[in-house]
């Protein structure tokens, strides 16, 4: 196998770069999308309604939207998640999804580093359309 001379490696891959730490404290809440379609429509209905019960008081449960909004690929509801309650909400989505994926993301003030370098998966991941947040 060649070596490389000193002095000749390029850069190393983005995934290497040393980013600067950020202080947990920047997070000011928790979003949880949930994904669906409209073979899982029915699917996240019933999950949203479990949700609205089991969890309520907990979370802040947005509009049923069957047609993508912002960043998100595919059709989705939104679940606000106040930053003491993250552990409790993630715990129970990561048992109680079902097949669906759920996108979950921090809230500090910078939507496009939140949504791109901040993810969390349950399930399956989606490729973003972050050009809908300037990236
Ligand atoms: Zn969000």
């Amino acid at each position: 196998m060649p070596t490389s001379p000193a002095g000749s490696r390029s850069a190393p891959p983005d995934n290497r770069r040393v980013i600067p730490l950020r202080e947990p404290s920047l997070i000011a809440s928790w979003h949880a999308h949930v994904y669906f379609d409209a073979s899982s429509r029915e699917a996240a209905r019933a999950l949203r309604q479990t949700i609205e019960t089991t969890l309520s008081g907990q979370v802040v449960v947005g509009r049923f939207h069957e047609r993508p909004v912002g960043p998100h690929p595919m059709w989705s509801y939104q679940l606000a998640v106040a930053a003491a309650e993250f552990s409790v909400v993630v715990g129970w989505l990561a048992l109680n999804h079902g097949g669906l994926d759920v996108f979950i993301h921090p809230n500090t003030g910078d939507a496009l580093r939140d949504h791109r370098d901040s993810a969390i998966w349950i399930g399956r991941s989606h490729i973003l359309n972050l050009a809908a947040l300037g990236g």
